[in-house]
């Protein structure tokens, strides 16, 4: 378990764009590079090596168990998910009581939808209004809440994310395509290795009528985590 219980912000990057938030913070070196390899014509990069490399080690030594490693990934890859974090989002726009109780035991009422475990057990929703618009960000490292997001992208792992959200999110939000209103205040939320945070977007419009399940589709993983809005209905229409 992560042991840290205090942020430090660092110092922000000027003129970074989306791109940079893709930008892995301790990038190996990528080609062009001439130098000869001993791995033959493996399609594996540097850092898939060097992964499998530990996991070898890490078995061999009997540290690890191979099939215990298989059963969290598979866990992560189809189990838990952003899908899950749109269940609870869908649920609160349909149910008053459930978005009350989730206003104020998120944790609990994430829970009793089937959702909880580990990097989840302290659960804070915020939700966006027309006048409040709320983004997440771990500034020292990734704390995410995998219970409803599942394991979180590279950018929010990012320096530039990390630092930019703080000092800039307005221009954070432009670089991920969000303009928000001037009158629109934007609130950042700093994770941390007890308090994990869900955004409940605004409801998109059009959306009267809409089963749960219609709404869980237009909620992604960036409007949960502020980076994003949910999805408008003709937006989803048109997309393959
Ligand atoms: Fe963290």
């Amino acid at each position: 378990m992560s042991t840290h219980a205090r942020h430090r912000r660092t110092t922000p990057t000027r003129g970074a764009t989306a791109q940079a938030y893709t930008e892995p913070m301790n990038p190996v070196h990528s080609p062009p590079h001439s130098h000869d390899h001993d791995n033959g014509h493996s399609e594996l990069s540097e850092m898939d090596l060097r992964v499998r490399a530990l996991e070898t080690l890490l078995t061999e030594k009997g540290y690890v168990d191979t099939a215990a490693i298989d059963r969290l990934i598979e866990t992560y890859e189809t189990q838990v998910g952003p899908h899950n974090g749109a269940r609870v989002v869908a649920r609160a726009w349909v149910d008053a009581a459930f978005r009350q109780q989730l206003a104020q035991d998120a944790t609990g009422a994430i829970a009793d939808m089937g959702f909880g475990g580990r990097q989840g057990e302290h659960m804070v929703a915020v939700f966006n209004t027309a006048t409040e618009h709320h983004l997440v960000v771990c500034t020292l490292c990734s704390c995410y809440p995998w219970p409803v997001l599942g394991l979180p992208p590279v950018w929010y792992k990012s320096a530039p994310y990390r630092s930019r959200a703080v000092a800039a999110p307005r221009s954070v939000l432009a670089d991920f395509g969000v303009a928000l209103p001037a009158n629109t205040a934007v609130r950042v939320w700093d994770s941390t290795a007890e308090i994990r945070y869900l955004v409940v977007p605004q409801r998109p419009q059009g959306t009267e009528g809409f089963s749960e399940e219609q709404l869980a589709a237009l909620v992604t993983r960036d409007s949960m985590i502020g980076t994003g809005l949910a999805l408008s209905p003709a937006w989803s229409a048109a997309s393959p």
